[in-house]
């Protein structure tokens, strides 16, 4: 199958209403488009076709209950796809659309196998004027998790997506890098208090402060029957082994047992300021202004892509303080982080 990776810098004008028109067919026949979030790209399909859900599961290699987000345009589909509770309709309100998802008791019109079988769905009204006009050409909830492959990187931009999925889906729509870079935040709103599933852009203080409630945070590493399906899987891992360590010294120590254990120097992933302390010809990318979560965030899936492409035995990435944003970031890091954590052990 060839893909077309179309290009759209601008929804009004005339080419990008004509590849939106040919996106939404491709959807409305049951077939896959990537298109781009403000958070990461999607891999989307009608989410009320069973076959078409089916094949986002299949062309990812994504496990079976691992549920998909809906992705929608308006409240209508809204209603026809879940019941909002009172503590949902405060946060709708708050960050709609946005880089929230919501998991809300489920009706039954949509498929089962979206839901991986739960009695719940998660639905999301993203804010990027590109899905969410597709959304509303195709005029269907589109089913959209993130458009790499199953354990590899969320996509930033459609050149990843094409690393991934080349000759396995017909159209990418190219909307340029992702604004924020990662995933959204996924909260449960079935009761009364917000529980985060998934930390993200919408950090924990916004949402107590929106909710008028204190949060409740899933202890997900230790959860044996998480209640968000996907968390119990290993994401992002490079193909290095990938450690994260704390400042200069810890990265500097770090970078020396890496390069005798391979012959070959880590990939940094670090703050410009650590950069231009670091001695010697490191192999360096600089995540931002030291602080600058936003750039952070936005680097991050791409460095550890390109850490595969350039074929890197290791990489180190520089934490960030467990506070807000960096909660999110942290997350996505101790993810991709190796098993093999020996070396930071001996410490
Ligand atoms: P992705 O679209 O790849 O970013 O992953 C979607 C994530 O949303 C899943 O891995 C789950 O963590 C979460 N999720 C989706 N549906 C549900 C649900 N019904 N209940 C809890 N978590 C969900
Ligand atoms: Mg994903």
């Amino acid at each position: 199958m060839e893909t077309k990776l179309i290009t759209i810098n601008n929804i009004n004008t005339p080419a990008a209403q004509a590849a939106l028109y040919e996106a939404a067919e491709l959807i409305c026949d049951g077939k896959l488009v990537a298109f781009p979030t403000e958070t990461v790209y999607g891999l989307g399909a009608n989410a009320l076709d069973s076959p078409a859900c089916a094949a986002i599961f299949a062309a990812k290699g994504r496990p079976a209950d691992n549920p998909l987000i809906v992705h929608i345009a308006d409240m209508d589909m809204l209603n026809e796809l879940v019941v909002p509770s009172p503590l949902a309709i405060k946060l709708i309100n708050a960050f709609w659309p946005g880089p929230l998802t919501l998991v809300l008791p489920k009706k039954p019109t949509i498929p089962d196998i979206v839901s991986a079988g739960l009695p719940t769905l998660a639905v999301r009204w993203p804010s990027l004027p590109l899905a969410t006009a597709l959304i509303k050409a195709a005029h269907c909830p589109i089913a959209a998790p993130s458009a790499n492959l199953s354990g590899r990187s969320s996509p930033t931009t459609a050149w990843h997506v094409y690393t991934d999925f080349a000759g396995k889906i017909p159209l990418i729509l190219n909307g340029g890098p992702t604004e924020i870079g990662l995933e959204s935040t996924v909260v449960d709103a079935c009761g009364k208090i917000p529980q985060i599933l998934r930390p993200g852009r919408v950090e924990e203080k916004e949402l107590a402060k929106a909710s008028d409630q204190p949060i409740s945070y899933t202890n997900l590493s230790s959860a044996k029957r998480p209640t968000a399906p996907g968390m119990k899987y290993r994401h992002y891992a490079p193909k290095g082994e990938m450690l994260v360590a704390h400042g200069l010294s810890e990265i500097m120590h770090l970078r020396l047992q890496l390069k005798e254990k391979y012959h070959q120097e880590p990939l940094l992933m670090v703050w410009a300021e650590t950069a231009a302390q670091l001695p010697g010809e490191a192999e360096v990318l600089i995540m931002g202004k030291e602080g600058d979560l936003t750039s952070y965030a936005r680097n991050l899936f791409a460095a550890l892509r390109k850490g595969d492409e350039q074929h890197f035995s290791s990489l180190i990435a520089e934490a960030v303080p467990e506070y807000g944003f960096g909660i999110a970031i942290m997350n996505r890091l101790n993810k991709a982080v190796s098993q093999k954590v020996l070396l930071k052990k001996e410490l």
